[in-house]
């Protein structure tokens, strides 16, 4: 199913595409809709126009979880860059995903492994001046406001798209959109598996939302 969040970014003009784990059910809705559609590797692309759709599925034909595992050479670090440009993911944070699988997404910096989230949240911290709760994405993806993973929690394209979409959800759920604010800025303690944890390999305290 596709995370609400992103849906509403889709529909305020400031995401091109959705991908989602596809059910042909759901799919159908959206083609009823008027979305243009894709479908492959078990994945719904939705975009502007059926050209963009098509490009986004061939782009993952590489990388998608299903595919064949292979060292990534330069044509699968082109398949990841293609497949998070055309998500609207900025070209920073997909640079930093990009070296990630170049190093190994579970490799943390000092070559002990972590999950890809935990790896993800301490190269970010370390890029990070100011902290932003707005940009944590450590909450199941689908709570997120950013569905990708933010080169620095102050990256400044990735603050202007949580801050587009979080007033846009303000706007139409005001309640919800509190709630969500307050889970985003609870500090995070995770341990080396992701989970929150008394044991951290890793704290984020947010200076500001
Ligand atoms: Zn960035």
């Amino acid at each position: 199913m596709v995370a609400p969040l992103e849906v509403l970014a889709f529909a305020i003009g400031i995401k091109p595409a959705l991908r989602f784990a596809g059910e042909p059910p759901e799919a159908e809705r959206w083609r009823a809709r008027g979305a243009a559609v894709a479908e492959g590797h078990g994945i719904v692309y939705v975009a502007r126009s059926e050209q963009d759709a098509r490009a986004l599925r061939d782009a993952e034909a590489l990388v998608h979880p299903g595919a064949r595992r292979r060292a990534p050479d330069a044509e699968i670090l082109e398949a990841h860059r293609a497949l998070g440009r055309g998500l609207g993911y900025p070209r920073c944070c997909v640079e930093g995903f990009v070296a990630r699988v170049v190093r190994g997404v579970d490799e943390r910096a000092d070559g002990t492994r972590a999950a890809e989230r935990v790896v993800a949240a301490e190269d970010a911290l370390r890029r990070t001046r100011v902290t932003h709760a707005r940009l944590s994405f450590l909450l199941p993806t689908r709570e997120a406001l950013v569905p990708f993973d933010p080169c620095a929690f102050d990256c400044a394209p990735s603050l202007r798209y949580a801050a587009a979409l979080f007033a846009a959800y303000e706007a139409r759920e005001p309640e919800s959109a509190a709630s969500l604010r307050a889970r985003l800025l609870a500090p995070l303690s995770l341990d080396a598996s992701g989970a929150r944890s008394v044991e951290p390999v890793i704290e984020i305290v947010f200076d500001r939302f």
